[in-house]
């Protein structure tokens, strides 16, 4: 994949929205806002994408199909920003992520075929930013059964129908239409399940990217899902409505598990090295913002700190750096 055409915040803005206020009239949640924001920010964006569906293999009977665009959607990648993973077990796909919309699901589905004949038959969807499970609607010919936490489902009731909306503008109608479909089996804390002869553990975040978030752990072959909890090329995604205290936990749980392969919800694959790299970040961070918030001092004046301490070690480890670490900080201050 080569990232050419590094657009700018301020071109990127000009070309899809008219102005941040719009978008806040859009959805009237500030909360979803910001953390489409964050996406934003977190993009540094090909131009040129392909429009490519293609496998990826991880392991054995492990697979991803990784977007090439890791920005918010545009009539270019036509709403395809994120990433899918599955895995083939002997009674069917489990699918991990359907992407933003019906259309993109299915391709996905297409994509699976390309791999094995057997029906998708169970999709977990890791939370409730539309990137993540608009395309469920491409899965119900299989009966599938669809698995999120009760928390995502209330958030996806939400802001589900303003997302698709969405979507459909800063795409100009390339995402195609999509019926809303939602998650049936609910998922309220840690579990294990047996899928097909795959064993699988649900991990809860406890809401440290957006409320419910669930992770999925394959304990034999050491790998996790991260959907939008952990990351790779990027500094770690937090949200207005997220929790910064249980991402930084959640991020030394996870590597406490040691995974072999860490899937990312945005980004290429990683290790367990990206997990610890993120944690020990976003604790020092935290712990600055916290104390420059108690003495009052200014944001700008914490970043400023921040930059002088950490700015050498951390900048060289992430794409965009001083662009988020000046997010995170205000918006740091904003979740004390
Ligand atoms: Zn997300």
């Amino acid at each position: 994949m080569k990232l050419i055409n590094v657009l700018k915040l301020d071109d990127y803005k000009d070309k899809l929205l008219k102005s941040r206020e719009e978008i806040l009239k859009l959805f009237n949640k500030i909360i979803l806002a910001v953390s489409l924001m964050g996406l934003i920010i977190n993009s540094t964006w090909a131009a040129n994408a392909r429009f490519d569906f293609s496998v990826t293999p991880i392991a054995k009977n492990v697979y991803s199909i990784v977007s090439p665009s890791l920005g918010l959607p545009t009539p270019e990648n036509k709403g395809w920003n994120s990433n899918s993973h599955f895995v083939v077990t002997e009674n069917g796909v489990l699918l991990f992520d359907t992407g933003s919309s019906e259309s993109i699901g299915n391709e996905i589905k297409m994509t699976i075929k390309s791999v094995t004949d057997k029906p998708v038959r169970w999709v977990i969807n890791s939370h409730s930013h539309a990137d993540h499970w608009l395309g469920n609607a491409a899965f119900t010919d299989t009966n599938a059964e669809i698995i999120t936490s009760k928390k995502a489902l209330t958030t996806m009731k939400e802001h589900g129908p303003g997302a698709v909306a969405f979507y459909s503008r800063v795409t100009k109608g390339t995402i195609g239409s999509t019926q809303l479909v939602y998650p049936t089996v609910l998922l309220t804390q840690k579990r294990k399940r047996n899928f097909g002869g795959l064993e699988v553990e649900f991990i809860f975040s406890n809401d440290g990217h957006s409320p419910g978030d669930i992770l999925m752990w394959l304990p034999k072959q050491k790998i996790i899902f991260g959907g939008d909890v952990l990351s790779s090329d990027w500094m770690p995604i937090i949200t207005g409505h997220g929790n910064v205290v249980t991402l930084i936990d959640t991020l030394y749980t996870t590597a406490k598990l040691n995974p072999a392969i860490v899937l990312t919800g945005h980004g290429r694959a990683t290790t367990v090295k990206s997990l610890i790299r993120d944690a020990e970040l976003l604790s020092s961070v935290w712990a600055q913002v916290k104390s420059g918030y108690e003495t009052d001092k200014k944001p700008n004046d914490t970043l400023s700190d921040v930059i002088d301490k950490i700015g050498q070690k951390y900048r060289p480890l992430y794409k965009d750096f001083d662009v988020e670490i000046e997010r995170h900080i205000k918006l740091m201050y904003k979740l004390q």
